[in-house]
């Protein structure tokens, strides 16, 4: 459909693919294959000629409408669908690089993220290096010849943190290096890093996009030319494709992306602006609060604050105390779900660091994560109330 429509228009009809019956709803094409009409046709979709599908593990007519539509959303060229969020940034990382690169990404990462950058590139001899994403002058002072990508997250799990996504990718495409930035905790309906400067974003769709807590997916979004070229070549081989079913959920999915968002914002900063109120929270982390530390850099980047808050109470004992007295959040890991889940990090998520690499990102053993979800914003409150009696 056309750009001058409303993104929430388009997320309820771009990608769809009517065929045999005009059918209403999309497709469930559950199929690993493709019949040719001819040895020719089959020729042809083996060199390229006829662009048509050949087996599921490079595309799906289901997986297409998803990637289609999710690429209108972004303002992306092309996007290629994959099995989890963790397969996207796998392939973000191992379509573009070999031994001898050089990478720089910030500290603050999803665990898996950290993993992937930090103990599994320097096994193949890549190269990498951390910086503190919020500081400009560290990712100057860390891109050098060889540096071949960038990566970051904003806002950061689970502090919330803003990286300048412009002023990054401006340093790496300087070192000649390329901008991949995981937007997970934004979502594509607050936040698109490609106009910003950034060359590939990626996504878990198993949070917002899902925003049910059903299917795990994930999505890489860059231009024709990457996604087309190494990216498909990678995941044709390698084999994290998203299931035609997943595509599926994925897909309704978007059709209700930004009301969910905009009333699991709504709730989050109303969450957000209560805990600020209360003596007994040492922080309430949220981009949209002005005490926010990087509250305009937040707003200058993002639409809305996002769905996700942190609080910090006095220690472990009092973070146990109100996770324990919570009756309608639930005490989970996951977030962009339409329950609210409320987290421990240090004691879950963020487990495997050692207690000083969570101190130096701020995460203290009273942090606690909400992922904000789509019950009436008086009775979380009320059950936030219930949470801090108990500190
Ligand atoms: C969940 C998540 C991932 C990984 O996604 P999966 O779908 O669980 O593989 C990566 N980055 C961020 C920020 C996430 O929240």
């Amino acid at each position: 459909m056309t750009d001058r429509l409303h993104p929430r228009t388009r997320m309820i009809h771009d990608g769809s693919d009517r065929r045999a019956f005009g059918e209403m709803s999309e497709a469930l094409y559950l199929t690993q294959g493709f019949a040719y009409a001819s040895a020719e046709e089959a020729e042809a979709r083996f060199d390229g000629s006829d662009p048509g599908f050949v087996y599921a593990r490079y595309g799906n007519p289901t997986v297409a409408m998803f990637e289609e539509r999710l690429a209108s959303l972004e303002g992306a060229e092309a996007c290629f669908a994959t099995a989890s969020g963790m397969a996207a940034m796998n392939a973000a990382m191992f379509s573009q690089l070999k031994a001898g690169d050089h990478v720089v990404a910030a500290r603050a990462l999803f665990g898996s993220c950290h993993f992937i950058i930090d103990t599994l590139l320097p096994r193949f001899g890549v190269e990498t290096t951390l910086v503190d994403g919020t500081d400009l002058d560290q990712w100057r002072a860390a891109v050098r010849d060889g540096t071949v990508l960038c990566f970051l997250e904003t806002p950061s799990n689970p502090t919330l943190e803003i990286i300048d996504i412009a002023g990054v990718a401006e340093i790496a495409h300087t070192a000649g290096a390329k901008l991949v930035v995981d937007n997970v905790f934004a979502t594509p309906c607050y936040q698109r890093p490609l106009e910003l400067g950034a060359d590939m974003v990626m996504y878990s769709t198993t949070k917002h996009i899902d925003g049910q807590g059903r299917c795990l997916g994930g999505a890489l979004l860059a231009s024709a030319e990457t996604i087309r070229g190494p990216v498909l070549e990678y995941m044709k081989h390698t084999g994290a494709a998203m299931s035609p079913f997943n595509a599926w959920v994925m897909l309704k999915g978007l059709e209700t992306l930004y009301l969910r968002c905009d009333a699991q914002a709504r709730s989050a900063e109303a969450i957000a602006r209560f805990l600020a109120g209360d003596g007994r929270v040492k922080r309430a982390l949220y981009p949209a609060l002005p005490d926010h530390p990087q509250h305009s850099l937040a707003m200058a980047q993002m639409d809305r604050g996002g769905t996700v808050v942190a609080l910090e109470l006095a220690d472990k004992r009092a973070a146990f105390g109100f996770l324990n007295a919570l009756e309608i959040a639930k005490i989970s890991n996951n977030l962009g779900d339409a329950k609210t889940i409320a987290t421990h990090p240090p004691t879950t998520t963020h487990q495997r660091l050692t207690e000083e690499d969570r101190l130096s990102l701020g995460i203290t053993q009273g942090l606690i994560r909400l992922s904000v979800g789509l019950e009436a914003e008086e009775d979380l409150i009320a059950d936030i109330a219930r949470g801090l009696a108990a500190v």
